[in-house]
């Protein structure tokens, strides 16, 4: 039988422990996730791309089937280019599900062949998002809780650490 490989996309600025809940949950569907750090500058990231994959590779460093990789463009190519079908997504809130379907609407009319499978977030992280704990961290918040320990010290670096008065 042939592997089950799907495209895990998204800009991950930073990753956060949401991100690696729905990576966890899709291994237990697919054999291989291929995580795609979308260079877009135009979003005018906090971390670079290549911080953002070398993150990404340290909070993965423990899953054998996952590899992380970035892009330029469109998803539908780059997922063309991987021979690969199937793109995953995760979804929060009902304010995730509208840009969601339109995302998944505008892939498949780029290309039909394409499905994008989408998992539930875990209840635990459904309030978190990179630009809540990028905001957090900026005014020296804890995110022990939220993100790995490489991107909490990241994310100290960047900012700062507040003074524990
Ligand atoms: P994008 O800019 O493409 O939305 P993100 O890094 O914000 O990139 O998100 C990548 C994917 O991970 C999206 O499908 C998003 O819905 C999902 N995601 C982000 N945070 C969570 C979370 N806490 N629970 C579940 N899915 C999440």
């Amino acid at each position: 039988m042939s592997e089950r490989i799907a495209v895990y996309p998204g800009s991950f600025d930073p990753v956060t422990y949401g991100h690696l809940d729905i990576l966890q949950r899709g291994l237990s569907v697919f054999d291989q996730i291929i995580i795609a750090v979308l260079n877009n500058s135009s979003k005018n990231p906090l971390f670079t791309v290549e911080e953002r994959v070398d993150l990404l590779k340290k909070a993965t460093a423990h899953l054998d089937s996952v590899t992380v990789d970035s892009f330029e463009g469109l998803l539908v190519d780059y997922v063309q280019k991987k021979k690969v079908g199937i793109v995953l997504r995760g979804l929060r809130a009902i304010s995730d599900f509208e840009y969601e379907l339109q995302i998944a609407a505008i892939n498949k009319s780029l290309n039909p062949k394409i499905e994008t499978c989408f998992m539930m977030t875990s209840n635990h992280y459904s309030f978190l998002s990179s630009s809540m704990v990028k905001e957090a961290a900026m005014y020296g918040g804890s995110v022990h809780e939220l993100v790995p320990e490489p991107v909490e010290k990241a994310l100290v670096h960047k900012f700062g650490k507040r003074s524990s008065v």
